[in-house]
């Protein structure tokens, strides 16, 4: 399946979260057995190609590409969580949303230092969230150097972002 067959799956839906906004909902890419297996083939060989000994995954989207990633390429995969939902003793971030704050948690110990940690998420808007979870990543001694996404938007220059940050950004598809 091509990358505009993916796209095709996509769906646009209008004012959600709020009004104005373009949300471009995953779940009907999902859905599509075809078109799941496609996106997961096409982020596993670039994820491969940069090198991955683990993968990270933000909550909630981010769970279900990169894992699917990550047992594709029989690597671990460590989940960027919500805070308060893991069993364990963490480490955080807070990070800026356009209203308000939120923060992520991961377990320090799910990563041996130096390790190339690739992350994924459904999507890339400010980036705000990618960078957050690059720093915790970091903190915890990971060689976090290359993000993939299955969009990326552009005009809001999130993947700019990372790569000031120092990352190796790509994505399978893009809403300029
Ligand atoms: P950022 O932190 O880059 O501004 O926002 C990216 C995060 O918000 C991602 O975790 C992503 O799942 C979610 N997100 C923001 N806008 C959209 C959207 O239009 N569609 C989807 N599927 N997720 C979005």
């Amino acid at each position: 399946m091509t990358l505009d067959q993916i796209k095709a799956l996509v769906r646009t839906v209008h004012d959600f979260p709020a009004p104005g906004i373009q949300f471009r909902d995953v779940t009907t890419l999902i859905s599509h057995g075809e078109g799941l297996a496609a996106a997961v083939r096409h982020l596993s060989e670039r994820a491969a190609a940069s090198g991955a000994a683990m993968i990270a995954g933000m909550e909630a989207r981010g769970f279900i590409f990169g894992a699917a990633v990550a047992a594709q390429l029989g690597l671990g995969f460590i989940p960027v969580r919500k805070p308060g939902k893991l069993p364990v003793p963490t480490i955080g971030v807070d990070y800026a949303l356009e209203y308000g704050r939120d923060r992520l948690e991961i377990d320090p110990g799910a990563i041996r230092p130096g390790e190339r940690v690739v992350i994924i998420d459904d999507l890339i808007a400010t980036g705000g969230t990618a960078l957050a979870a690059t720093e915790l990543l970091r903190q915890a001694g990971a060689d976090v150097s290359h993000a993939l996404f299955v969009i990326d938007l552009p005009d809001l220059h999130g993947a700019d972002r990372l790569r000031g940050a120092g990352l190796t950004v790509d994505a399978l598809l893009s809403y300029p």
